[in-house]
């Protein structure tokens, strides 16, 4: 079935089976689609009773629940514009979301909502659960009319992880979430028999417009968890199809003993994406599960550009093919020319699923949206000869070591062959003579990292030397934010004085 906006597929499935569970407990019971959609209704009202209009920002900063989801589709019901905030956010960097975004309705946790009435006495204050000034469950369940909407409308305002600077708030449309909700359903081939694990947080796009909006448009089932529990996710596992995770999640289920083939017999899908996937737990997961991870890659302003396929091979190290109706091109930064397979370059990326805008930063919009349509990332990678993408790295990242460019990535593939080294990030720190040094902070296996004297041998015949790090540190583990991404710039300050100036 083809759709144009998400609400509307997901009230298509409401009709077609009212009292399938759309969610399962994570201690039992379940909600129902119609149970849903009732939520949601009941959202729908206080908001507009409250004057939200069409337009009209609502931030949701809340805890994970089913709840927080009935009221994301009731946003989109009355066609206001969804901004959910990471619940770590709080004081100042709270205070700053606020007066960016400017919503005409906040919801928040319970204890949250005094504190948010004082940083934004402007919006109409919302709880899920009966406290504030609307009261949910005193609500009639009235039928909101569904506003229509057009595919350039926008939906959401999702603000960006914050690895490389500020969060950017990227405004993205009806259209946006549609095309790439169904790109994806097509690829990794889900439809309403699947039931899948959800373990994500809901504020990041890969928990809400990949996971929910996937399995809210199906008509699956989703297996609901409100925080990583590797031994809940391997419970789960015997009534469920698929599983869709950041890397941390596969590093942690291999460090469970009840990570088996019989464990996963009833699993036909894992998916990672949002961070890079160690090859080790990539090969690692296939001799315990006989299951190839998909590895995918994404961001916030365009949701998943490319995946590894559902049923042709999967590489390790590789986020796959571009999906259907969207380019991914790899070209040199500064003429935007194409660039041959092999050859590292920027990846840019056009298509239904691409962003509208940075919301109230039109110089960044500018900066980073090419007038060919073309938006660049701001990772950079190749194609090999088979057309599956590899990332590289941020190009912030990027290392440039005595006028040479060093990838960060290449360096780290081969450190993390060796069989002391857990992980590793490579980073570049400030060199009187290089400019910039190449340094490499490891994490080692068994409590013992090798020493810098046996890695400088092992990369001395892989690498060439301008890539080779000059230093190791050792660390007990790499900085990591709750989607798995390692924090480089955190790195570079802790280790700033390496190479002493
Ligand atoms: P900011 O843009 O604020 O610096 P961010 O880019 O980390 O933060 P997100 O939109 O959450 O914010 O993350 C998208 C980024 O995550 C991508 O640009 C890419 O660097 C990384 N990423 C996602 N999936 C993968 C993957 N499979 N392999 C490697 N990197 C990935
Ligand atoms: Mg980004």
């Amino acid at each position: 079935a083809s759709f144009d906006s998400i609400y509307a597929a997901f009230l298509d499935r409401v009709e077609h089976h009212p009292d399938k569970p759309a969610v399962e407990l994570p201690h039992g019971g379940y909600i129902t689609y119609h149970d849903v959609l009732t939520d949601a209704q009941r959202i729908a009202h206080l908001l507009t009773q409250a004057g939200v209009k069409p337009g009209d920002r609502v931030v949701c900063q809340v805890k994970k629940s089913v709840r927080a989801v009935a009221a994301y589709l009731a946003v989109l019901q009355i066609g206001g514009i969804y901004v959910p905030l990471n619940t770590a956010y709080t004081g100042v960097e709270l205070q700053y979301f606020l007066d960016d975004a400017e919503p005409a309705a906040v919801v928040v946790d319970p204890a949250d909502t005094a504190g948010v009435r004082d940083m934004i006495p402007s919006a109409a204050i919302f709880t899920l659960d009966g406290v504030g000034n609307g009261t949910l469950s005193a609500c009639e369940t009235k039928l909101t009319a569904h506003v229509a909407v057009t595919a350039a409308d926008p939906a959401a305002i999702l603000y960006t992880s914050g690895t490389t600077g500020r969060s950017k708030g990227a405004v993205l449309t009806h259209g946006n979430l549609a095309s790439n909700c169904q790109a994806l359903l097509e690829a990794w081939e889900f439809t309403g028999d699947d039931r899948l694990i959800h373990a994500l947080p809901i504020f990041h796009i890969h928990g809400l417009f990949v996971a929910i909006n996937m399995s809210l448009t199906a008509g699956a089932t989703m297996l609901w968890m409100n925080e990583l529990d590797v031994d809940g996710i391997i419970d789960r596992f015997a009534n469920a199809t698929v599983l869709m995770g950041v890397p941390t999640f596969y590093t942690r289920l291999l460090a469970s003993n009840r990570l088996t083939p019989k464990a996963v017999a009833n699993m036909r899908l894992f998916v990672s994406g949002s961070a890079p996937l160690l090859s080790a737990d990539f090969e690692a997961f296939y001799e315990r599960t006989g299951h190839h991870i998909l590895e995918r890659y994404g961001m916030t302003e365009t949701g998943i550009n490319t995946t590894n396929p559902c049923r042709g091979e999967r590489r390790p190290g590789s986020v796959g093919q571009p999906l259907r109706g969207i380019e991914v091109a790899v070209v040199d930064a500064t003429t935007g020319e194409p660039l041959s397979d092999g050859q590292v370059g920027s990846i840019e990326v056009r298509g239904p699923n691409v962003f509208d805008r940075y919301w109230r930063n039109p110089e960044k919009t500018r900066e980073e949206k090419r007038d060919n349509g073309f938006f660049i990332t701001g990772d950079q990678g190749f194609y090999d000869t088979e057309g599956y993408l590899h990332i590289s790295g941020r190009s912030k990242d990027m290392i440039i070591s005595g006028g040479y460019n060093v990838y960060p990535k290449e360096v780290e593939q081969l450190l993390d062959e060796h069989p002391l080294i857990a992980e590793s990030a490579v980073i570049g720190v400030p060199d009187a003579d290089l400019g910039e040094g190449v340094l490499a902070v490891v994490v080692a296996r068994n409590g013992q990292a090798p020493d810098a004297t046996e890695l400088t041998g092992m990369l001395s015949d892989q690498l060439a030397r301008y890539k080779q790090p000059r230093a190791y540190r050792v660390v007990e583990q790499l900085p990591r934010n709750v989607m798995g991404k390692v924090q480089k710039a955190q790195l570079r300050e802790q280790f700033a004085e390496v190479f002493a100036l």
